[in-house]
């Protein structure tokens, strides 16, 4: 691979194998093009034809006898090639794209596309373009089979013509599925001829646009609901065969037992309590209403409902949701409560179990493959059931240890509803932060896994719910350019992979193409990330970068608000005392976002070796196994980087001195934010030890962890001592590891946040 500074060629995702050469192929009004005969083929060449004709105003000839001035494609059975794969071949007389099926002849010419300059993706001609492509040997298949994102058109309705747009970019960056959330609580958006009410009333509510996604007023008695839409069996063919001509696999989510407050207006039977409902504007919790598992004619309604689902749509999956069922009425309701009894059920969670497996042996009778978020585990798995992992990682692990196919969508890397970028500088989203960079670095397939259960690993998901996406052009903006990242993540190799190469591929060539196509993006977040590892003893080498390629970085070290004339940060800072840091970047004189500062503490600890008897999150790793030592002091925003999460678990860390001496004081950072599920240590204890193997215990610190405070804190627990000696420091902190029962997540498992251990 060339470095990226000389390469010629920038494909995303990157392909197996790039091979540059010398020279290069230019089209012309006199190109030809030669088809195989094939009708998918003929349609990847219409594609291919029509978009070169809308951007350069020329019409490739067909059916000449030339030799040279030729793009060739051709389907000439090259076996390993597999489905998608692909040859690429360009030299300065001709272009041959060759696959062993359509779908790979497709992908070849999504990447020829991306050789030639950007100007080919214009909706209009573009005259004084040379229209040239680098010479190449390409030869490319990819990682996994499942490369997919989802869109939720129910919190917000989007037009059939942006799904088309969208469709569009997930075939550019050779995607293959789109998972459709259709329906849930707030729309039902596909029509069923049997029950014409779910979209004459289902698909509409009140208009609460005004107001924040969790204040809205519910629909009061006599106000119309006029907030909605949906699409007919019409459009919806339309988009599946749109799909279809791009490789696309559309997979139609139809949610249940829960999210289905929408139906439940329209046919309030359905329900446990009878009603009657409003088709919420909002989203609020509880949400008890779910259908009722006791009453056979949801069954009926659900099988009614398939049954038209599965004549609009192809895809060997049909998603029943399954996800988020609160059972409050399924433990009162005398229907519920007697199909468990009927059916030898011990709870409300098989009683869940029951619903998916019959509606499972439903899919399979119509020759259809039932898939679920990874609530269907609980009460047991449906047979042959395919599970999305998005609650975390370890319903795919524990799934692919069952021989259940997945697909990962875990929360912290595949949701782009999530932030991208410094809250205080952004649209308001639902919460978290999930960099552009974070989606890049995520590995689908867990180590846990052995390399036969990794076979179950389909590949990964990126999911854009659409509570605080009101419109195309901002769903655009969540989705683009993390979709980009995981379209890399599932086609290249993981060996192939680098965050700097993608990041310049990026830039130099894809968001060109993206400005001309009119896709309203993100450039990834100005936010600064500090690396600091040690040099030597006590001396910290820190490094600075963002997701923004080679941007001007300006600091200080005196305390003082980095400025426009502050210095430019070129190379890593070489540091041996304490020093606050405070970075920012500004473009045109604008500051990007706010200032980042960093706080390096320097003690006896600093860059020592550190031992973890426990672990802690990947979710929150900090700058993992070393981060309690790195001199790294954490903010109150508990995403800064600096704080290493601990889930429901206690934290048991010995930092080794190197040698005894003398110890003073002893310290341990840690963070409290109630709001964010995360509490301080209920008690900490620090020990001492000459040896590593026999400890002495010289301070119990206990503390009132679990009352409530709104405030976000930083502690650092402290004791000091006399006349000690030690080499090893051992810190243990008993964390909290449940909500409180005061607590809006009572009983959930809760987090503890520590940033640092100090040593004087
Ligand atoms: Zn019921």
């Amino acid at each position: 691979m060339a470095s990226p500074s000389k390469r010629k060629i920038s494909i995303v995702p990157l392909p197996a194998h790039v091979k540059e050469k010398c020279g290069k192929f230019i089209l012309n009004s006199h190109t030809t093009i030669a088809i195989p005969a094939d009708s998918m083929a003929a349609k990847v060449a219409d594609f291919f034809q029509s978009q070169i004709r809308q951007s350069t105003g020329i019409s490739l000839l067909t059916g000449g006898t030339a030799s040279q001035n030729v793009i060739t494609l051709k389907l000439d059975g090259e076996k390993e090639l597999g489905n998608e794969g692909y040859r690429l071949m360009v030299n300065r007389k001709n272009i041959s794209v060759s696959a062993y099926k359509p779908q790979g002849l497709f992908y070849g010419i999504q990447s020829l596309l991306q050789m030639f300059p950007p100007e080919i993706m214009s909706s209009k001609v573009v005259t004084g373009v040379n229209w040239m492509v680098p010479c190449a040997e390409i030869k490319d298949v990819p990682r996994y089979s499942y490369r997919g994102m989802h869109l939720d058109v129910s919190r917000h309705f989007f037009p059939k013509d942006f799904i088309k747009r969208y469709i569009d970019l997930l075939a550019m960056f050779r995607m293959n599925t789109f998972h459709w959330h259709l329906t849930d609580d707030q729309g039902w958006r596909i029509e069923i001829k049997k029950y014409p009410k779910l979209t004459e009333i289902g698909a509409w509510h009140v208009d609460r646009e005004n107001l924040p996604w969790m204040e809205r007023e519910p629909q009061k008695p006599g106000e119309k609901a006029t907030y909605g839409g949906y699409y007919t069996q019409d459009d919806i063919r339309e988009v599946v065969k749109y799909a279809s001509d791009r490789f696309v696999t559309i997979i139609p989510e139809i949610e249940m037992p829960a999210h289905c407050l929408a139906v439940l207006t329209a046919y309030p039977q359905l329900s446990c309590t009878g009603g009657p409902f409003t088709v919420p504007t909002g989203s609020y919790w509880p949400n008890i209403d779910i259908f009722c598992a006791g009453n056979d004619s949801t069954f009926i309604f659900l099988q009614d409902v398939l049954d038209e689902v599965i004549d609009l749509f192809p895809s060997k999956y049909i998603h029943i949701g399954g996800d988020e069922a609160d059972k409050t009425n399924w433990k009162v309701c005398p229907k519920c409560q007697k199909r468990i009894k009927d059916e030898n059920l011990k709870d409300e969670n098989e009683l869940q179990s029951y619903f998916v497996r019959r509606i499972e042996k439903y899919l399979i009778s119509k020759n259809r493959k039932l898939i679920g978020w990874d609530e269907i585990l609980e009460g047991g798995l449906a047979p042959e059931a395919t599970v999305m992992s998005w609650r975390g990682v370890e319903g795919g692990i524990q799934s692919a240890k069952m021989g259940h196919d997945v697909i990962m969508t875990p929360g912290s890397y595949c949701y782009f509803d999530h932030y991208q970028a410094d809250p205080d500088f952004e649209p308001k989203a639902i919460g978290g932060f999930t960099s552009l960079a974070k989606v890049y670095s995520y590995e689908p397939t867990p180590e846990e896994l052995s390399s036969e259960q990794q076979k179950y690993i389909l590949g990964a998901q990126g999911n854009v719910w659409a509570e605080y996406i009101p419109t195309p052009g901002h769903a655009e903006y969540m989705a683009i350019p993390r979709m980009i990242a995981l379209s890399e993540v599932n086609w290249t190799s993981k060996e192939l992979r680098n965050w700097n190469d993608f990041n310049s591929r990026l830039n130099t060539n894809i968001f060109t193409r993206l400005q001309i196509m009119g896709v309203n993006f993100s450039k990834g977040s100005y936010k600064i990330d500090f690396l600091s590892t040690a040099i030597g003893r006590h001396k910290m080498k820190v490094s600075l970068s963002t997701e923004r390629l080679n941007p001007k970085i300006r600091y200080t070290m005196d305390g003082s608000v980095p400025e426009m004339s502050s210095k430019i940060y070129c190379r890593p800072l070489k540091l041996s005392q304490s020093t606050t840091l405070k970075t920012a970047i500004f473009e045109d004189g604008k500051l990007m976002e706010k200032p980042s500062v960093l706080s390096l503490v320097f003690s006896m600890s600093t860059g020592r070796e550190l031992k973890l008897a426990t672990a802690y999150s990947n979710r929150y790793p900090a700058h993992g196994n070393n981060t309690l030592v790195d001199g790294l002091r954490g903010s109150t925003n508990h995403r800064d980087g600096n704080w290493q999460g601990y889930l429901a678990t206690d934290l048991d860390a010995t930092v080794d001195l190197g040698k005894i001496m003398p110890v003073t004081k002893i310290s341990i950072g840690f963070l409290q934010n109630q709001n964010a599920w995360i509490f301080m240590p209920s008690e900490i204890i620090f020990q001492l030890s000459n040896d590593g193997i026999n400890f002495t215990e010289v301070a119990k610190i206990s503390n009132d962890a679990t009352s409530k405070q709104d405030d976000i804190l930083i502690r650092d627990f402290t004791q000091t001592l006399n006349s000690v000696k030690a080499r090893y420091v051992k810190v243990k902190a008993v964390g909290v590891k449940n909500c409180p029962s005061w607590h809006k997540g009572a009983g959930d498992t809760c987090w503890m946040f520590a940033d640092e251990i100090m040593v004087d």
